[in-house]
């Protein structure tokens, strides 16, 4: 058998680029923290969900698709989203629903596959109540006024083994007012009382709410175990909420730091034409807006410019970043013109050989598609016909393991029902999905508010005996 090609990964923990090595090859298992669902994903957002589909797909490329087991939650409790629900006067799991729905329709556009496992936290209270349980039993956490706090102290030196943030630093960096409620100005709360009009669930401290950082841990331990090979998360969530994971899940296991995420991945910062992304710059850039009336394959464009910049870099996001990438999806597409008709070699299974060796030092995404380029003029110079069906295997097989799918030109196609600007078709099956859901569910009054919406957005819907048919009006 061939040796496994090796990937070498930036840990954010022990603060090196090492050799990954899986805690158990057939069982390579990853984690990274997903979107609280109130409002649309934002660049942002979205860069996190590509850098770790990548990463996934690099993964399964090497060890097989059933030996990769990728989770990204859905927070769907938070302060914000009661607030969203408070402003808007809808209701909770009906703005829940409809942003998870819109959220994985957006980076589906973007190439991203589903997670392997998407758990939601309001189906995994039991497990955060279970965890929050054990760290009381073992005086790492407190009850005090209805909360229940995590205590720093008793905790011990290993709180900051992964931000490198010293005691003055943690307590700044909290940001919160000290409330009169916590032992210790750094603690923080796993869990919280909910007033009567606030989602709640009965626990041994009376109703209530999680903490965000408490949702992860839990989930993560459901559906990975401990240790698991990598978490990752934007840089922004290394503190508090990355190093609060840590300090809860090895606090309960009486575990070292790295024994509950060996490998620690975080993508860098977006900025907009060299500005922080900011409400009150007014530069907050939505996918959704991004995708807006523009073809399917607009989508693949968005991927690469995501990807222009290696993963830990800042990535500003411009006119000319979205320009450079609209040019190399053109030279793609081509490549794809150029080889029309040819068959791609099945027996050909390789990766372009400088694409995966760039992808494999900690993805360097920039090399990669440098090297992609190369290859696509080599494929514009070839001359020889008997070459093609190889070189046509292996460029596609290079575009997987970046998630670069050609599908066609960028230009809008003018059809009989899309002459004017509307969403994508993926967002117009997301809502229409969930209009059948809520039929399913009985909820009528959330499948007709649905229909409006579809109906405002110049859709209109079909039920028929092989399920619902919409078309643009
Ligand atoms: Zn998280």
């Amino acid at each position: 058998m061939p040796q496994r090609a090796q990937i070498n990964l930036y840990n954010s923990l022990t603060r090196e680029k090492t050799v990954f090595t899986p805690i158990d090859e057939k069982d390579v298992r990853l984690y990274a923290c997903g979107p609280t669902v109130y409002n649309f994903a934002h660049i942002g957002n979205a860069r996190m969900a590509v850098v770790f589909d990548v990463l996934t797909r690099l993964l399964k490329q090497i060890y097989g698709d059933n030996a990769v087991t990728y989770v990204s939650n859905i927070t769907d409790v938070d302060d914000k989203i009661m607030a969203a629900a408070k402003e808007t006067g809808r209701r909770i799991n009906e703005i829940t629903e409809h942003y998870t729905a819109i959220y994985n329709a957006d980076m589906k556009a973007l190439g991203c596959k589903t997670p392997d496992i998407q758990p939601r936290a309001t189906t995994h209270i039991s497990d955060m109540i279970e965890l929050i349980e054990t760290l009381v039993q073992r005086d790492m956490a407190y009850e005090s006024d209805g909360h229940v706090l995590f205590n720093v102290p008793e905790y011990g030196d290993a709180y900051g083994a992964l931000s490198g943030r010293s005691r003055e630093e943690q307590v700044a960096g909290s940001r919160v007012e000290i409330a009169s409620y916590k032992r210790d100005p750094a603690d923080f709360v796993l869990w919280k009382p909910s007033a009567e009009d606030e989602p709640g669930w009965d626990s041994p401290w009376g109703r209530g709410r999680p903490g965000w950082h408490i949702e992860c841990s839990a989930m993560a331990e459901k559906h990975l175990k401990l240790p698991f090979d990598i978490h990752g998360g934007g840089a922004d969530l290394k503190f508090p909420h990355h190093e609060n994971e840590i300090a809860q899940s090895c606090g309960a296991h009486d575990l070292p730091p790295e024994d509950f995420a060996r490998y620690w991945v975080h993508n860098g910062f977006v900025t907009v034409e060299g500005e922080k992304m900011s409400k009150s710059l007014g530069n907050v850039t939505l996918v959704h807006d991004l995708l807006k009336g523009k073809p399917e394959s607009y989508g693949m464009v968005l991927r690469i410019a995501l990807l222009s910049a290696q993963y830990r870099k800042p990535l500003d996001w411009s006119e000319q970043s979205i320009h450079q990438a609209e040019k190399l999806y053109e030279k793609i597409g081509r490549a794809f013109e150029k080889l029309e008709g040819v068959y791609p070699d099945q027996e050909v299974k390789d990766v372009d050989e400088s694409v995966f060796a760039a992808m494999c030092d900690d993805l360097n995404t920039p090399l990669a598609f440098s090297k992609l380029n190369a290859l696509l003029s080599s494929i514009s110079s070839a001359d020889s016909k008997q070459m093609y069906p190889i070189l046509k295997a292996i460029l596609i097989n290079s575009l997987q393991v970046l998630g670069i799918e050609y599908m066609g030109a960028t230009q809008k196609a003018t059809s009989v029902f899309s002459g004017q600007e509307g969403d994508t078709d993926a967002e117009i099956e997301a809502l229409v999905s969930e209009r059948t859901k809520a039929k399913q569910n009985k909820d009528f009054a959330r499948a007709d508010a649905i229909r409006d919406e579809l109906q405002a957005l110049h859709v209109e819907v079909t039920d028929t005996p092989d399920g619902p048919v919409w078309r643009r009006m």
